[in-house]
């Protein structure tokens, strides 16, 4: 018996189940393109118990929405089945996420980020065709300071800037 159903399931976060979780999320990218999509899957599987709990694809192209990157997906996927977290969780995506969505994967904290290709072999092979910044470069906009980076940010304080802080902190001391 050599077909894969005889063969045993590789332990959760094995490197072999990794491999497979991550051609995974490297088949929804292809899949996507097929489609018309842009070429990112992500794959969130359960640390513990291996279970896949959501497969996600980009959908820029297809809807528009420039946040709806594969990583961003299945965040709001899994969400809507009413886990607000992903600790636990075990990330696979295409290639090492971009800002936005590595940021996004920090506020979720799974356990584990697993990707593909790096930032630079992506840069090489693919143009997002942004006017602000590059794949390769887009981490080295967030070293500069805030005045010296593309998109420009100014600060214009109201009278009391901190007040929706300290009443959001006030109303949840005791939590
Ligand atoms: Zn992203």
């Amino acid at each position: 018996m050599t077909d894969d159903a005889a063969r045993p399931t590789p332990p959760p976060g094995s490197p072999s189940d990794d491999a497979r979780h991550v051609r995974r999320a490297w088949d929804l990218a292809l899949q996507n393109v097929d489609e018309g999509g842009r070429p990112f899957g992500c794959v969130v599987v359960d640390a513990a118990t291996g279970e896949v709990l959501a497969e996600a694809r980009n959908q820029v192209a297809q809807s528009g929405d420039k946040t709806a990157h594969a990583e961003v997906v299945a965040i709001r996927e899994l969400a809507a089945r009413g886990r607000d977290t992903l600790e636990g969780c075990d990330v696979f995506v295409t290639a090492y996420p971009c800002p936005m969505c590595l940021g996004a994967l920090y506020y979720a904290q799974p356990d584990r980020l697993v990707h593909g290709a790096t930032r630079e072999q992506e840069d090489e092979h693919y143009e997002d065709g942004n006017a602000l910044f590059r794949l390769r470069t887009f981490y080295d906009e967030f070293a500069k300071d805030p005045k010296d980076r593309a998109l420009r940010a100014e600060q214009l304080e109201p009278d009391d800037p901190t007040r929706p802080f300290r009443e959001y902190t006030a109303r949840h001391a005791d939590a």
